[in-house]
């Protein structure tokens, strides 16, 4: 029988998971079917439980639900507990939460982008769940310095305390320049905002990173204006989504030519 995932979000209608996935799974020879599901924004669980009750085998969980899909999940993974938000469901009795938002993150800035972040300082803006979900495995990829700023600074102080000394944080208005990477996890590109950022954080060897994907957002185009590189999030929505897959499958998908084929879409 043909095992079924599915996304769940609110709204949901603009995902690429559907094509991600089927993508990976003609790729691996996988017999599964990939849906999209809009959960009702008070009824998440209540879709979770329709669909495992359907032979649902896992699924993948966006905004808004990551936190509540935290909740929902019987047992955790150590660096979904880290980052309390819960972005992959797998259902084999039991909901087990994991999230692979960083392990995406890090794989395109290191794989793809051929860009290692040992020694390098990090500016992470934004304090909200993608923010939350990267903190750690961008840890360990041992850079100098990781410096979180956010709109509501509390957010940010809130966060960083979770990850000790390696960690600091500030307001817009308190950024000490430069970095080598500058990363965008607000949502303000979603609204074609740009977060009021001091142009010194950008050198010609930064790489501006913004999660946001399918379009130009106005932090890439103020990155370009103070001459860095950019990239957007559609490798990491690729590579999470490929971490999700080699964790239900056990089979790990080509990313590169997924990432091809969306560009060129
Ligand atoms: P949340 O709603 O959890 O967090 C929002 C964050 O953005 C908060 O830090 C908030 O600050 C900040 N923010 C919102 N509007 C503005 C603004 N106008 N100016 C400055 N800061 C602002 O969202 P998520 O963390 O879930 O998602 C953030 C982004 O990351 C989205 O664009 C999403 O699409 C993208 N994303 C991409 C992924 C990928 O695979 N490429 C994976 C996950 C997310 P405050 O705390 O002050 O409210």
């Amino acid at each position: 029988m043909t095992d079924r995932y599915a996304v769940f979000g609110h709204p949901i209608a603009h995902s690429k998971s559907p094509q991600i996935h089927a993508a990976f799974a003609r790729q691996t020879g996988q017999d599964m079917s990939y849906e999209a599901i809009l959960a009702p924004l008070d009824g998440f669980a209540g879709s979770v439980a329709d669909f495992i009750a359907a032979g649902g085998r896992g699924a993948n969980v966006t905004v808004p639900f990551k936190e509540e899909a935290f909740r929902l999940a019987d047992r955790l993974s150590a660096r979904a507990r880290r980052a309390g938000a819960v972005n992959t469901l797998t259902f084999d009795g039991d909901i087990l939460g994991d999230n692979t938002d960083g392990a995406g993150l890090v794989a395109d800035l290191t794989r793809n982008l051929h860009f290692p972040l040992v020694g390098k300082r990090i500016l992470l803006i934004g304090a909200g769940g993608a923010a939350r979900g990267v903190v750690e495995p961008l840890l360990e990829q041992q850079p100098a310095g990781l410096v979180i700023a956010n709109r509501t600074v509390s957010r940010a102080q809130e966060l960083a305390g979770l990850f000790g000394r390696d960690v600091s944080a500030c307001g817009f208005d308190g950024i000490e320049p430069p970095f080598d990477v500058v990363i965008n996890a607000t949502a303000a590109s979603l609204a074609g905002e740009l977060p009021p950022l001091p142009p010194e954080i950008f050198t010609a060897t930064t790489l501006a990173y913004d999660m946001m994907y399918g379009r130009d957002t106005p932090f890439l185009g103020f990155a370009r204006t103070y001459g860095a590189c950019t990239a957007d999030g559609l490798g990491m929505l690729v590579e999470q989504a490929a971490e999700a897959f080699c964790g239900w499958r056990g089979v790990r998908p080509d990313t590169a030519p997924v990432i091809a084929s969306l560009r060129a879409t």
